[in-house]
């Protein structure tokens, strides 16, 4: 389960309902479940879902269910259920012995489907789906009773089982409820509660061709299971009226109640998975786990720690109503944990070849780094030093403006750990390029700091040419342009050229070799990445998981899309 203590969670609405039932004993414990449906990748919205419902089960001493709500085999997947399960373990929950499937209810609906036929208040309708649509009315006018609904019992009972006979084809005849087709709301209509689709199924396989709607299924396996509190978005509000109806003339063992929480929405995101669905299957991203997705799976491959996940949901809390998180709000817990988990590391994004000249050639010293300045515990680490360096690119330049305190011509600066060196030549190539700079070093410095108290402004990240190991590195920016994408219609047209920039060349320092898959470290001056599942000892792959400073915020006051790394 999640490491945050009981205390920690606050008081929202949701935990004042449950606390006043508890203490009312309405109920002896609390039942909750998260009811993914598996037709696609868990996201960072599921997230909320996820740490309340399991969040409150827990500080309630209660249980949470996970169950797949897997009533429409056309679009789930045994891929999608295994990735479901591995990413609430990784998020730090455990459902223990209760997994469940809407699936394991299907005869014991089906059986609920008669009764509500036998006692009248369901009828097979054959009125083909745009007639029938057309029928239901709009918001402001009522809907027309299909000229079916006051069909026998006999007749409904026998058309209903030559549906699961497998009698007809998809979409010949439907069930529905016979609530009232002039309802103010649009759900108590006649909603359909058994549509016919011959497919496969990933558990009951063939021995289905009727399946039973959301609606129909949701709360009666709420019910069964002796859910108490069913927690869900407030897209469902308007549902809310139906699941109590089918709760009140069902014979279900239970009377579970639905409460409605806002939706999580971030700035720059879109957490649709019918849109996440066509960005993978357009090709548009590399796959449901790629970085830039807001899935689980994606921003564990980039590096995002799962407590820091489950603290951005504690502060984000539970409101009544729909709001748009920003960006800000999801990065500085992220950058909160790391700063104080990440090791520290040497790495050179974009490398500029460095020669000490009067540091003996051949010559290797070890100097001592701290792995994190925030947790004397992490030690120190040992790095090679040498007459061939490589710093960054960027700095160093030619001709400086008062304020740059990084290498130019004639100007001192501190290597981290090692040195003081001066940059005494700029070597240049045919067309002008720098492409190495000639430097002396001050032996007196090491460590980096000068005996006679001499100041440098500047410590620069380094890495020598001949231990360093070569990476690509891979920076991601946000997926979108806009804050709000989509909202001039297109999802497509809002999307980042620039999401992606893979930077070939990258030199780290040797200890990156070993660098472990999910681990992520801090690059000085950088930011935080991570080795990909695409590292090889050859051929090291880390992913930027976000940069050090808010380079977001800055991004906000010039150009809209996020800036690459930033330098201190
Ligand atoms: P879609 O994205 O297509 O609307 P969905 O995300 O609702 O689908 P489900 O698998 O039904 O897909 O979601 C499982 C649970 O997660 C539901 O209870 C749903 O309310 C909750 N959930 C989904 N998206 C969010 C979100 N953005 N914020 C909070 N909870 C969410
Ligand atoms: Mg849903």
């Amino acid at each position: 389960m999640a490491a945050e203590p009981a205390a920690d969670a606050g008081r929202d609405f949701i935990r004042e309902i449950i606390q006043a039932d508890l203490d009312a004993k309405r109920h002896a414990t609390v039942v909750t479940r998260f009811p993914p449906e598996p037709n696609g990748y868990l996201h960072i919205g599921h997230a909320k879902s996820i740490c309340l419902n399991f969040g409150v089960a827990q500080e309630f001493g209660g249980r949470c269910h996970l169950r797949f709500d897997d009533t429409n085999p056309v679009k789930e997947e045994q891929e999608f259920i295994d990735a479901i399960k591995a990413d609430v373990h990784w998020l730090g929950f455990d459902w223990g012995a209760h997994l469940y499937h809407a699936s394991d209810y299907f005869e014991r609906l089906y059986e609920w489907a008669e009764h509500l036929i036998r006692s009248g208040k369901a009828y097979v309708d054959d009125t083909p789906v745009e007639e029938m649509r057309a029928m239901r009315g709009t918001l402001t006018e009522p809907g027309r009773n299909s000229p079916y609904r006051d069909r026998p019992v006999a007749e409904n009972l026998d058309l209903f089982r030559r549906m699961r006979a497998g009698e007809f084809p998809n979409g010949a005849r439907v069930l529905r409820a016979k609530i009232d087709m002039a309802a103010g709301n649009m759900n108590l209509r006649d909603p359909v509660l058994y549509r016919i689709l011959h497919a496969a199924h990933p558990r009951t396989g063939t021995a289905w061709c009727i399946y039973p709607t959301y609606d129909f299924a949701h709360g009666q396996s709420d019910a069964i299971e002796g859910i108490t509190h069913s927690l869900c978005t407030l897209e469902f509000e308007d549902h809310r009226p139906l699941y109590d109806w089918l709760i009140e003339n069902l014979p279900v063992p239970a009377h579970p109640r639905q409460y409605e929480f806002a939706r999580l929405n971030i700035e720059y995101t879109v957490l649709s998975k019918r849109f996440l669905t066509d960005l993978v299957q357009k090709g548009r991203v590399k796959g449901w786990d790629d970085p830039r997705m807001p899935t689980l799976a994606g921003m564990r491959r980039r590096g995002i720690p799962a407590a820091a996940i489950r603290e951005f949901v504690r502060r984000v809390g539970m409101a009544r109503a729909n709001s748009v998180v920003e960006l800000a709000m999801f990065e500085h817990p992220v950058r909160e944990h790391l700063n104080k988990t990440a090791p520290r590391r040497m790495a050179v994004l974009r490398p500029l070849k460095v020669v000490i000249d009067n540091y003996p050639e051949g010559k290797v010293e070890e100097v001592e780094l701290l792995n994190n300045p925030e947790d004397p515990a992490a030690g120190t680490r040992r790095v090679p030093f040498r007459r061939e360096i490589y710093v960054e690119r960027d700095d160093f330049m030619e001709d400086p403006p008062k304020k740059f305190f990084r290498l130019a011509p004639g100007r001192e600066v501190r290597l981290r750990g090692a040195y003081y060196v001066t940059c005494r030549e700029v070597v240049k190539n045919s067309t002008g390029e720098v492409v190495e700079l000639r430097c002396t070093y001050d032996p007196a410095t090491r460590g980096g700091g000068s005996p006679d108290g001499r100041k440098v402004q500047g410590t620069l990240h380094w890495v020598t040419e001949a231990d360093s190991v070569a990476a690509e590195i891979r920076v991601y920016n946000t997926l979108f342009t806009r804050p709000d994408p989509g909202a001039g219609g297109d999802f497509f047209a809002d999307l980042n050229p620039a999401s992606l920039e893979v930077l070939g060349g990258c030199r780290v320092e040797p200890a990156l070799a070993a660098a472990a898959v999910g681990e992520t470290v801090q690059f000085e001056r950088q930011g935080y990445f991570c080795a990909d599942p695409d590292s090889r000892p050859e051929r090291l792959v880390f992913n930027r998981t976000i940069g050090l400073r808010d380079s977001w915020a800055k991004a906000q006051a010039g150009p809209k899309v996020q800036a690459g790394p930033k330098k201190g």
